[in-house]
């Protein structure tokens, strides 16, 4: 339901590092009312004060009264995993829904579920569900992650094969510790090892994971109606906030033929990023009047000294994070990068200059000329 609902924390423990699981109960209604596998977008408050909308699966297999649980992978600095990891039991939130149709129709065909990192919440709750059902067909789990320690809910998982001769499962860790007895690499290659055209396939996590599964249960002639996909992220997919994106179009409008980039030490002053970005331009030839903005790394956003540099040049700052930067990389230098990809250029027209405090770099505008 898209109308706003509430709920309350009751309680979380860090199962895995950096995977923290939070049961909550809601307080409108007698029970969430979802179907195993969906989801809810949480309304959660970064850390600057403003709501962000974020989808988390259902954790647990609906029940019969009002808790629920969600599981989930704390990104570093990043304002929705941030908030679950740091909200306090009897905190009250909003969310909408369940939603999505990340659910299990068929009821005989043999259930593989296929599972990266956090993408253990969904196919968990199918797999409590379907094992609570009087079925006779297999349910297999693969489930890849990093590291031995990543591992969770392990118990659970020999009770329920202890309990179900249908159910089994396999981890695959992909760094594993020289002790690891397990499957290594990737899960899906444990995919492609024992996928069979006739089975139904959920799969969830990690979008390259998913991609590369999909590919492995064509070639084994699985067809496409028999897979469903619930896709948490694409790595090197970057959310920018919706300030910085309108930020960034104004900026496209203005005129300009040059992109500042700029790297600084935390607490640089005004006066030493003024003084170098003259410096940098005069080498060039270029008057502030053409430099269309500066770019920076998201991080610096709350360096003052940048903030009033660039009131006093009169010039806009855009703020990158790493994963927009990863691709541009190949510069050695972090203020070549961030010129160049505000820039949308591969053309320097300075680069590094380096002085005590802060460097720079100036790429030229869509790759235009030099001066
Ligand atoms: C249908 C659906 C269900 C989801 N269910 C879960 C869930 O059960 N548990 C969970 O932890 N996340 C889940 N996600 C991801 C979640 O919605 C957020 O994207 C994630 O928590 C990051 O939000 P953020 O605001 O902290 O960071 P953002 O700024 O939104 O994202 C920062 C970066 O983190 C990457 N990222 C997002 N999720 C993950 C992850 N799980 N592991 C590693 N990198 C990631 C993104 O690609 C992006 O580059 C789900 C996503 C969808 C679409």
């Amino acid at each position: 339901m898209s109308t706003p609902r509430r709920a309350v924390v009751v309680g979380g423990e860090v199962v895995a590092p950096g995977v923290r699981r939070v049961r909550l109960r809601v307080l409108d209604a007698e029970r969430v009312g979802h179907r195993a596998g969906q989801y809810i977008l949480l309304h959660a408050r970064a850390a600057d004060g403003s709501i962000v909308k974020r989808a988390y699966s259902i954790a647990s297999p609906p029940r019969d009264d009002p808790s629920f649980e969600v599981c989930v992978r704390r990104i570093p600095e990043r304002p929705a995993s941030g908030f679950v990891h740091a909200v306090a039991p009897g905190t009250e939130v909003s969310f909408t829904g369940p939603w999505g149709k990340f659910v299990v129709e068929d009821a005989t065909r043999d259930l593989v579920l296929v599972a990266t990192g956090t993408g253990i919440s969904c196919t968990g709750a199918i797999l409590e569900d379907e094992l609570e059902r009087p079925r006779s067909r297999r349910v297999r789990l693969l489930w890849g992650l990093r590291h031995e320690s990543d591992v969770h809910g392990l118990p659970r998982f020999r009770e329920l094969m202890r309990i179900h001769s249908r159910f089994s499962y396999a981890i695959t860790l992909s760094r594993p510790g020289p002790g690891w007895r397990g499957a290594r690499g990737r899960v899906t290659a444990a995919l492609r090892a024992e996928a069979q055209p006739d089975g139904l396939y959920y799969l969830a996590g990690n979008g390259a994971m998913i991609a590369d599964a999909e590919d492995a249960l064509a070639s084994a002639g699985v067809p496409a109606t028999s897979i469903r996909k619930e896709i948490f992220f694409t790595p090197g997919q970057v959310r920018v906030p919706l300030r910085e994106r309108q930020a960034r179009t104004a900026n496209r409008e203005r005129p300009g033929r040059a992109i500042v980039g700029i790297a600084l030490h935390a607490g640089a002053s005004a006066l030493e990023v003024v003084k170098a970005i003259e410096e940098a331009l005069a080498l060039t030839g270029l008057q502030s009047t053409d430099v269309r903005n500066i770019a920076a790394a998201a991080k610096a956003s709350d360096e003052s000294g940048l903030v009033e540099a660039a009131a006093t040049l009169g010039l806009p700052v855009e703020y990158y994070l790493p994963s927009e930067l990863e691709a541009a990389a190949a510069s050695a230098s972090a203020c070549e990068t961030l010129a160049r990809v505000s820039a949308a250029s591969t053309l320097l027209i300075l680069p590094k200059h380096k002085t005590p405090a802060v460097t720079v770099a100036v790429a030229a505008v869509d790759g235009g000329e030099t001066p």
